[in-house]
């Protein structure tokens, strides 16, 4: 065991991993990484298969970021947002809003995606409140949302393995299904989109008074293992979110930034959303920052004199980090100046081509994908659709493989995650997911873990 390795099992308490077998399994150090390649301490290279958490957009060390990063640090690296503005955060809210689906005027900037979506939950609350309505206190959230892990995000969270201990601390949302296909028992797509939007149609028949919003991971739940919802549903939950008075809060933690095949998921079904949470990718996966986006009708319900204390009561000491917001600059002009959507066209084909030879595997139940996001569900009987027993981690295992064979991708339960940044090419795309095919293999039908 190397030194750093050691003051990192004596010093660090990892998130989501001190399970015994993990702490005393060897760790990987990292010490550099550059384009879409790690180093560590061994002289091993992995292709960073998941973004390093789905942020590194455009590739580790790029000289633009770089740049950008070392310019402003000689300037400030951060002075406060309360009672000051400045250079950086103002550019970016302006590229933010310009590149936002409609409607969404107002940047409200914060430093995590779990934030995010705190201050997205506080603003729709506070908002009925200056509105007279109230009553309307309550959200909606999906079962398999995932939403970050402060204790509001937990709250409206719907993955029982993250939330159930710290129920006595939660609020309490309703719950609507969560649009996987996959997962359900139906046998047409049309009918279980349909069997949705009724869900949600009938509880908001009874309760959209007493309902402040409704929170969504658009298009894809992340976390619960890249589920993705059926064509239509986005649409038809702004639809009656509308039509019975409900803010529509769009979680694009994770599918922002081009993930998706565009800048936001929610430009898929020509979505508006209320409000709207951004990180991750927005700084190009350099520095923690997050935003949250409103609309001018929300804003408005804050404006007010002194006395009238309508004011939003948020705030965090790095808000609008210079830093930060030099490095989500730099970003949206590497996507413009490289035409990094319209480059994505083909590498979400390639993605798919390949995912054709993953899904005929005898333990692959599904390997779905949207956009540069791809989930690869592993499944003990694939025509009887019996799970691994969990205990197996048959998910873990299989990314251990593919780890030996040079390539660093992350389970979500017997989900196997792949979300390569943007930049990556069609040749490293095929490897990766050589590599992740071999790997499944390797573990499912050789047995050689
Ligand atoms: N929302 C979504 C949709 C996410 O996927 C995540 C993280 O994976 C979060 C919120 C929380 O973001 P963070 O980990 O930056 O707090």
């Amino acid at each position: 065991m190397n030194t750093i390795e050691a003051k990192d099992k004596q010093y660090i308490w990892h998130p989501f991993t001190q399970m015994q077998e993990w702490v005393e399994s060897p760790q990987t150090v990292i010490t550099s990484a550059k384009g879409i390649t790690l180093y560590d301490t061994e002289g091993n290279t992995y292709y960073d298969g998941v973004s390093s958490l789905w942020v590194n957009i455009h590739g580790h060390q790029r000289p633009e970021i770089n740049q950008a990063i070392i310019e402003q640090l000689g300037k400030t690296a951060h002075t406060t947002a309360l009672g000051l503005a400045n250079i950086p955060a103002s550019i970016l809210a302006e590229m933010l809003v310009e590149a936002a689906p409609e409607g969404l005027k107002k940047v409200f900037y914060s430093d995590d995606g779990a934030t995010a979506v705190e201050v997205a939950l506080k603003m729709a609350f506070q908002y009925w409140q200056h509105r007279g309505k109230r009553e309307k206190t309550r959200f909606i959230a999906l079962d398999n949302a995932y939403h970050g892990d402060t204790i509001g995000s937990v709250s409206v969270g719907g993955v029982d393995l993250f939330h159930r201990i710290f129920q006595p601390l939660l609020f309490e949302p309703y719950h609507i299904p969560s649009p996987s296909f996959y997962h359900s028992s139906m046998k047409n797509e049309a009918e279980f989109t349909e069997y949705c939007l009724n869900a949600l149609e009938t509880l908001l028949k009874e309760h959209h008074k007493e309902i402040a919003g409704l929170i969504i991971e658009p298009l894809v739940q992340a976390a619960a293992g890249m589920l993705m919802s059926p064509r239509g549903y986005l649409s038809g939950v702004r639809r009656l979110t509308k039509e019975y008075d409900v803010l529509l809060i769009a979680d694009e933690v994770a599918t922002g930034f081009g993930r998706t095949g565009r800048m936001f998921a929610c430009e898929h079904e020509e979505v508006s959303p209320d409000l709207m949470c951004v990180s991750k990718g927005i700084t190009g996966g350099y520095l923690p920052l997050a935003a949250t986006l409103a609309t001018d009708e929300i804003y408005n319900a804050f404006l007010g004199t002194m006395a009238e204390k309508k004011t939003f009561y948020h705030g965090h000491s790095y808000t609008a980090n210079q830093l930060g917001c030099a490095a989500g600059i730099a970003s949206l002009e590497i996507f413009a100046k490289d035409r990094v959507i319209e480059g994505l066209k083909t590498k979400i084909a390639c993605i798919d081509e390949m995912l054709q030879g993953i899904k005929s595997l005898p333990h692959v139940g599904d390997a779905r994908q949207c956009g540069m996001i791809v989930g690869i569900e592993l499944i003990l009987d694939k025509d009887k659709k019996i799970p691994y027993d969990w205990t197996q981690t048959m998910g873990a295992i299989v990314c251990m493989k593919a780890r030996e064979h040079g390539l660093f991708i992350r389970p979500v339960g017997d989900v196997i995650v792949f979300m390569p940044p943007l930049c990556s090419t069609e040749a490293e795309i095929k490897i990766m997911l050589d590599i992740t095919k071999r790997a499944i293999i390797e573990i499912t039908e050789l047995g050689q873990s």
